[in-house]
């Protein structure tokens, strides 16, 4: 993919930037490792210092900074904002809290007695360079949410952001350096994907982490695993909404539509298979589908739209034959399922809900990264619970239930990194995000999250 703005909206190429020659791919990896060896020295006092000078840096340039990313990537201009302020109180909350996750820890000396210490503890030290392969979808908060943690708990980060949003990625590294980061401390490297396995390969590079799809996943995750780095991948995902009946079904239909088509329906977390058990399936397939057709589907600056363009061709395309596949094969759409007229060149598809899928159907195993929802009825409990765990996917999931024995019936048997009852799933500085299955490994936020990177260290004194 050349490396690119070009407007969602329009189809019209903004930008273009020529990949950095091998020479300056290399420059920055010496800058990086030169500014590591001071960077690390710093105290949690220093680095929260310039933490939040970013965040400070970040709120200024709100509005600035969400145009870019509509015009790149075609989110609404509206969820580009609250994006931006999200990433601005993570950082703060990376800022404020890093000292006291990655404190030392004291075992008692009890329990430490017989492993011959007269003391022990734990120390987590940085580990040094870190790549960050990022996706666009997100493209200021998938950095910050590695970057935050990343740079407090003493590491620093090389990051290749997808081709299509460079001036966000650059943005992003002329952010760091205003805040009086050191040069080095976080630099963009504009390079394609081919480029990435000479990087990670370099034995200046400690470990990597990637957001995106399966195949970029596993092809960063083999080069790591071939020099033995460490890895944290967040992957696709194909999350189920489950509607029980104790719930609030009306409440259940209007959380769903924001669910799926929030970011435009390209959300790894965005709900994407509705299980609605038979006794309210009625009810809520009819509120979710006038509220889906109901969307107001346009230019992502107009303050009104609530669903913008997709954000490649390539991927309109692939959601678009995922739709005709699953038609095809005897799905029923209540709502869109066919390129919308009069929106010009961009790269639109319209909300859609899909009825009578079955297991014959691509959609039933793939991601719909676009705003398509399938919607199954479960006979029972056991059937919802079957259906949701029917994936190869397992990062988080929504139940609405408010029965007590059928929220832990979930907690116990769901295959997934998360669990959220009558709400959607939402990633929070405090909690960790991730998942299991082929959505990946590790975890991000939270104090799992700033800890991935960071070299847990055994100290003991005889
Ligand atoms: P990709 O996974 O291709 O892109 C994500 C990042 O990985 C980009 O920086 C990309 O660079 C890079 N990359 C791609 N292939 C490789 C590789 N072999 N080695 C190293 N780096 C690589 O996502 P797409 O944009 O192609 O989207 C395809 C699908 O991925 C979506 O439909 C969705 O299913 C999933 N996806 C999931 C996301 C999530 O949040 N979990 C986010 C984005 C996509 P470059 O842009 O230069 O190709």
């Amino acid at each position: 993919m050349a490396i690119a703005t070009v407007n969602p909206a329009t189809g019209q190429t903004l930008r273009t930037f020529e990949p950095y020659s091998a020479e300056a791919v290399e420059q920055r990896l010496a800058r990086a490792t030169q500014t590591f060896a001071q960077y690390r020295l710093t105290d949690f006092g220093q680095r929260a210092q310039l933490m939040h000078r970013a965040a400070e840096l970040l709120d200024a340039d709100r509005e600035t900074i969400a145009r870019l990313m509509t015009t790149e990537m075609g989110k609404p201009l509206v969820a580009a904002r609250a994006e931006a302020a999200k990433c601005a109180k993570a950082m703060r909350w990376y800022a404020d809290r890093a000292p006291g996750l990655l404190a030392d820890e004291h075992p008692s000396i009890a329990d430490v007695a017989d492993a011959g210490a007269s003391r022990a503890w734990v120390r987590y030290r940085p580990l040094g360079v870190v790549l960050a392969v990022m996706p666009w979808n997100f493209p200021l908060w998938q950095v910050i949410r590695f970057a935050a943690p990343a740079l407090m708990a003493g590491n620093v980060g090389l990051l290749k952001h997808a081709s299509n949003v460079p001036q966000t990625a650059l943005y992003l590294e002329d952010l760091f350096r205003g805040a009086g980061f050191p040069d080095g401390c976080f630099q963009t490297l504009l390079i394609g994907s081919g480029a990435v396995e000479g990087v990670l390969r370099d034995p200046r590079v400690a470990a990597a982490t990637l957001t995106g799809s399966e195949g970029a996943g596993r092809s960063v995750a083999s080069v790591a695993g071939d020099e033995v780095k460490k890895t944290v991948l967040e992957l696709g995902g194909s999350d189920p909404f489950v509607v029980l009946p104790s719930a609030d079904v009306q409440a259940a239909a209007r959380t769903a539509v924001t669910a799926r088509v929030q970011n435009n329906g390209q959300s790894c977390i965005a709900a994407k298979r509705f299980i609605v058990h038979t006794d309210v399936y009625d009810e809520f397939t009819t509120a979710f589908t006038a509220a889906m057709g109901a969307l107001r589907m346009g230019d992502p600056m107009d303050e009104g739209t609530e669903v913008g363009p997709l954000a490649t061709r390539q991927g309109r395309d692939e959601l678009a034959e995922l739709v005709a596949d699953a038609l095809a094969l005897g799905a029923k759409a209540e709502t869109g399922g066919a390129y919308p007229q009069g929106l010009g060149e961009g790269w639109y598809y319209p909300p859609t809900v899909l009825t009578e899928v079955s297991a014959r159907m691509r959609i039933h195993h793939e991601e719909a990264f676009g705003p398509v929802a399938t919607v199954y009825r479960a006979t029972d409990l056991d059937h919802a619970v079957e259906l949701a765990n029917d994936t190869p996917f397992g990062l988080s999931s929504s139940v609405w239930t408010h029965d007590e024995a059928e929220q832990e019936r979930f907690v116990r048997d769901i295959q997934a990194g998360g669990v959220f009852f009558n709400g959607m799933t939402a990633s929070h500085p405090a909690l960790p995000f991730g998942g299991v299955r082929r959505s990946g490994y590790g975890r991000e936020l939270s104090a799992h999250g700033i800890r991935e990177f960071c070299n847990t260290t055994t100290v003991w004194v005889a």
